[in-house]
């Protein structure tokens, strides 16, 4: 089966790894001007000009990033299947729609207004605080990512500041968590219904984007699990979608879970399923896709992803550590550019944090790595 992939980032160049030994060819198909998959074939165009080369190689289409124009998404899904759906892609390129399907399905989200000016924003950053909000995050509604397109306000005199620093035309603006700790869960959802999920992982940013992720947890209560399945198995119900879904969440004090946003994709926060799970995500997203049956999603061991950030470090000293599995994506270094992972596992929690601060220390800038449940 030749599979087309639309993106050609380092999540496709980790899709088509897992591939290959399932007997699958890729052909990635990039928007941006800046493919890194290097794997597989390639094509580059901005115009889709060369999108019928493109389709005439592939078997069946899936995307390796939600911020592809929709109409070029639409007539790809003309022409072969594409998983996930095109509507699938349109809620999770859209953080209104998104929130609209949370509130439709009733899975909890931190209170929020929808914005149409600075003079709104300031009025929503005043309601939302007099509710007891202790600030408000302002998004665009579209093309954020790794906290790109948003900004804290602690007061609504802020509002034009913030307003301007985004520079959309029209925002979300939601409550502050003040939440215990960020978590995600990945679930996959097969041609036929069935649906898997992986335990849920704890991670950790820095501004804005990730740089620890680690599972299973053992303070995740069944209970506290189960309610992230069902929220996220709703999801992939409602949507008839097929593939890796990932739905990130805010864990509150009192240990309820609150929705933030979900991706319709592999996610950075799944990568320690590479080493630590039975079955990648990469390898049960290209299950799912091709109707094949689900891997299992149960955690060998506990393991933490630690995201390589800008640059490299001394990887041939990671590579010297017990339990380290070194992921480089073949990218330049450059500030703030994700250029690969490691995936560290260890036969118990104690062992793998004495790991992963070993590894931590041949990161140049790697924050100190701190979780809640160790
Ligand atoms: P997002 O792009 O929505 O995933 O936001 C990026 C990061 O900003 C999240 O991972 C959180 O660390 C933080 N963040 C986003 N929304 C909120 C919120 N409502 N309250 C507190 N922190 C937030």
């Amino acid at each position: 089966m030749k599979i087309g992939v639309l993106g050609a980032g380092q999540l496709g160049q980790m899709l088509a790894l897992s591939g290959y030994p399932l007997g699958n060819r890729f052909s990635f198909f990039d928007t941006t001007g800046s493919p890194s998959a290097e794997i597989g074939e390639t094509i580059c165009d901005q115009t889709g000009a060369r999108l019928t080369e493109f389709l005439s190689q592939v078997d069946l289409v899936t995307y390796e990033f939600e911020h592809l124009p929709l109409e070029l998404v639409k007539q790809v899904a003309h022409h072969k299947p594409l998983f996930p759906s095109v509507e699938a892609l349109g809620v999770c390129q859209n953080r209104e729609a998104e929130k609209a399907l949370f509130d439709r399905l009733r899975i909890p989200v931190a209170p929020y207004r929808l914005v149409n000016s600075a003079e709104e924003l300031a009025s929503a950053c005043q309601q939302l605080m007099a509710e007891g909000a202790p600030a408000v995050v302002a998004k665009s509604i579209t093309e954020g990512y790794d906290g790109k397109g948003q900004a804290v306000l602690s007061d609504p005199s802020e509002a034009n500041e913030a307003w301007a620093l985004i520079g959309h035309s029209r925002l979300i603006v939601e409550a502050f968590v003040s939440f215990v700790r960020e978590v995600s869960i990945i679930a996959v959802r097969g041609r036929s219904g069935d649906v898997v999920f992986y335990p849920l992982a704890e991670n950790h940013h820095s501004e804005g984007i990730l740089r620890y992720s680690l599972a299973p947890l053992p303070d995740v209560t069944d209970a506290i699990q189960q309610q992230a399945e069902g929220y996220i198995h709703q999801l992939l119900d409602s949507l008839n979608y097929v593939g890796v879904l990932t739905l990130e969440l805010f864990q509150c004090a009192d240990g309820t879970l609150l929705a933030n946003e979900m991706a319709p994709r592999v996610h950075n926060s799944g990568h320690w399923t590479q080493n630590g799970a039975m079955t990648s995500q990469f390898e049960n997203h290209l299950r799912a896709v091709q109707g094949l049956p689900l891997g299992s999603t149960q955690a060998i061991q506990p393991t933490c992803m630690i995201n390589i950030i800008g640059q490299l470090g001394d990887t041939q000293a990671i590579l010297g550590l017990k339990g380290a599995h070194l992921h480089l994506y073949g990218k330049s270094e450059r500030a703030g550019r994700k250029l690969g992972h490691i995936n560290v596992v260890a036969d118990d929690l104690q062992s793998l944090m004495t790991q992963v601060r070993l590894v931590s220390k041949h990161l140049p800038n790697a924050p100190e790595p701190k979780f809640t449940c160790v």
